[in-house]
C-alpha cells in the first residue's frame, strides 16, 4: 500500500511550498490537486463559457481531458494533450477555479485522476479535501492555514515578484470571498479532518513548516 500525506486549508496558506519541499525530502511525489482544477476552468474560460452558467459547465467539463505528467519530480498539467502549467497560477483562473470546483460532475472527473496517483504511489497530496474526502485513510493528515492578512501579504509578494501589478486589498478580499465559497459549499466542502493536525502558519517561517510536517510524517 502506498504512503499518502494529506494536506488541506484555505488558499495562499502555503500548502504548495511547504508540500513540494517535504516531498523532495521524503522522495515523495507531489500531487496538486489545485492545479487540475485550475486546468478545468482555463478550459471553461477559454472556450467562452459562463463561470455562473452550472449547466453549460456540466457539459462542457466533458470535453475537457485532464491529466497529469512529471518532468524532474514537476507536476506537469495537460489539458487536452498540452502542457497547461504556465497559464493556471493567475487570480482570474484561480478564482474561476474555486466557481467550477462545487460541481459535482467537475469533482468526480477530477477524484478518479486524483484516486489513482495516489494508488500508485507515495505521495504528498494538497488541496481543499484531501483528509476529508479524497484520501480519508492518508496516513498523515495536516490543516495548514494562516490569517488572511498573512496569506493576503504572501500573495501579494509572490506576484510582484514576478512583476505583476497588484492590489492588496482587493487580493485580501478576494482570498476571503474564495475560503467562504470553499468552506461553504454543499459537496466536500473545506473543512479540517477530524483526524488532522492544525498547523498555523501565521508567525512561522517555510523551514519551521517544512520541518514541523517532516516530524509528522516521521511520527506515524
Ligand atoms: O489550491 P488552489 O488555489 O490552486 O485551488 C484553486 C481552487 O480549486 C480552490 O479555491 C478550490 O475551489 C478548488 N479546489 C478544490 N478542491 C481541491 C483543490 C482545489 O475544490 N482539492
Amino acid at each position: 500500500m502506498s504512503y499518502n500525506v494529506a494536506i488541506d486549508g484555505p488558499a495562499g496558506a502555503g500548502k504548495s511550498t511547504i508540500a513540494k519541499a517535504v516531498a523532495k525530502k521524503l522522495n515523495l511525489i507531489y500531487v496538486d490537486t489545485g492545479a487540475m482544477y485550475r486546468a478545468m476552468a482555463l478550459f471553461m474560460l477559454r472556450s467562452g463559457v459562463d463561470l455562473q452558467d452550472t449547466d453549460k459547465i456540466i457539459e462542457k467539463c466533458k470535453e475537457a481531458d485532464i491529466t497529469i505528467r512529471y518532468e524532474d519530480g514537476v507536476q506537469v498539467v495537460f489539458l487536452n494533450g498540452e502542457n497547461v502549467n504556465a497559464f493556471l497560477r493567475t487570480e482570474e483562473v484561480g478564482n474561476g477555479a474555486s466557481a467550477i470546483s462545487p460541481l459535482p460532475e467537475v469533482r468526480r472527473k477530477l477524484v478518479e485522476l486524483q484516486h489513482k496517483l495516489a494508488a500508485e504511489s507515495d505521495c504528498i497530496m494538497d488541496g481543499r479535501d484531501i483528509g476529508t474526502c479524497v484520501l480519508p485513510n492518508a496516513q498523515t493528515k495536516i490543516y495548514l492555514t494562516a490569517s488572511s492578512e498573512v496569506r493576503a501579504k504572501r500573495r501579494y509578494d509572490e506576484l510582484t515578484a514576478k512583476g505583476e501589478k497588484c492590489d492588496l486589498r482587493k487580493i485580501q478580499a478576494d482570498i476571503e470571498e474564495r475560503d467562504y465559497r470553499d468552506m461553504h459549499r454543499e459537496i466536500s466542502p473545506l473543512k479540517q479532518a477530524e483526524d488532522a493536525v492544525l498547523v498555523d502558519t501565521s508567525d512561522m517561517s517555510v523551514d519551521e513548516v517544512i520541518e514541523k510536517i517532516i516530524s509528522l510524517c516521521m511520527k506515524r
